[in-house]
């Protein structure tokens, strides 16, 4: 791609309703931010427990930014790692029931991390094909042989799985899909990598701290022991409100991690301050389970009310419920209308989404109310 090519390829983008635009928030991440000086009623955070702006948890973050400064200075293995990034990896393991944990600067680091690490060219992926553009990224990056099922189709990956000859296999996959918000089918996925001597890998960015009783995510929505579960990514710039990720598995996997994941190695540390802030996050998921109760009942009452205004939902019992559209244009117009009334949902695109299926991707916080929800049916009726 030359530089020159830029200006008409952009030009394209919005001719073909794709191009992407940012809006700049002028408040903390709530149900309610202001865009340009209004308030909006947003659904489309990722903030599903409401703990971004969560009085305890910004209150340990200054304590921390106090005692710890602000920036880690530089990567774990040299001198960023402290005592509360290290106080947050044993209370994640404990909570996941994990021997270690390992925290990542992201989850898309994570991600990558963790396959390059464990993955070479002799290796096989296989890959849920609406799994998230990290998990798809890594597989490319670590060189192993890459193949995609069809969504949610594990006859088609037993299919390709006894025919492989591979000693070195993984099944990797999102377990809630970042945009459709349906869930792996796990029992599935541990059948077949026992079967097929295959290492199982679930990222859980959206499911941890929603799913479950007590918030573990997909793994305790399906009863799945750590030993059907080997390999588990977690993200805390979602249900936990903060910033960065965290690997949980055995002490060799974490063990193995340190010495080569090579975005863990050649990145700063996230700061200490969001660690510490993090471990409050931890507390609250584990003692307010009423806060995905609400969550639940707040995704039925919508999904009640969608069904009545006829719109098109996918099976989906998790925050992400997404009203598939179908065109970019009408996405987007949509979107824009919707904001016209005071409500942001972004409208999700190819490629981030197959072609054909532009979507309004609506989420749910436990900070919103039965009155938002009806808010939001209401104008969604109007519109
Ligand atoms: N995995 C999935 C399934 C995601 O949806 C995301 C973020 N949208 C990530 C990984 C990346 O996490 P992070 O934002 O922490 O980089």
């Amino acid at each position: 791609m030359m530089l020159d090519d830029l200006a008409e390829q952009l030009e394209q983008r919005k001719i073909e309703h794709l191009y992407r635009s940012r809006k700049v928030l002028e408040s903390p991440q709530s149900v309610e931010p202001v865009i340009d000086g209004k308030k909006v009623l947003s659904f489309c955070s990722n903030d599903y427990l409401g703990l971004a702006n969560h009085p305890d948890v910004v209150n340990r973050f200054k304590q921390a930014a106090d005692q710890y400064g602000v920036g880690s200075g530089s990567a774990h293995l040299v001198s960023g790692h402290t005592k509360e990034h290290h106080s947050l990896e044993e209370e994640l393991a404990d909570f996941i029931g994990t021997e270690r944990a390992l925290l990542f600067s992201t989850g898309y680091m994570a991600n990558l991390g963790v396959v390059s690490a464990l993955c070479d060219r002799h290796s096989e992926i296989y890959e849920d094909k609406l799994n998230h553009a990290s998990l798809l990224d890594a597989a490319l990056l670590s060189r192993a042989k890459r193949f995609r099922y069809p969504h949610l189709d594990t006859n088609n990956l037993e299919k390709r799985l006894s025919n492989s000859e591979s000693v070195n296999k993984y099944i990797v996959s999102d377990g809630v899909f970042s945009m459709d918000g349906d869930l792996a089918p796990l029992n599935e996925l541990v059948a077949l990598a026992e079967k097929n001597n295959a290492t199982l890998m679930i990222d859980d960015a959206h499911g941890m701290g929603v799913l479950g009783e007590k918030g573990k995510g997909i793994i305790e929505h399906f009863a799945i022991g750590n030993i059907q579960a080997p390999i588990l990514v977690g993200t805390l710039g979602k249900a936990f409100g903060t910033a960065g990720a965290f690997v949980a598995g055995s002490e060799e996997l974490i063990e193995t991690l340190i010495q080569k994941s090579r975005s863990y190695i050649f990145t700063t540390a996230m700061p200490a301050a969001v660690a510490a802030a993090t471990r409050e996050s931890l507390k609250i998921i584990k003692e307010e389970s009423w806060r995905r109760e609400k969550l639940k009942n707040l995704i039925g009452q919508f999904r009640k009310g969608a069904s009545e205004l006829g719109l098109e939902l996918i099976d989906s019992l998790s925050p992400i419920q997404p009203i598939i559209i179908g065109s970019s244009e009408k996405a987007l117009a949509l979107s824009e209308k919707l904001l016209e009334k005071n409500i942001l949902i972004s409208a999700i695109r190819p490629p981030t989404v197959p072609e054909g299926t532009a979507r309004l991707r609506v989420t749910f916080s436990a900070a919103h109310t039965e009155k938002h929800v009806e808010q939001l049916l209401e104008t969604l009726g109007n519109i």
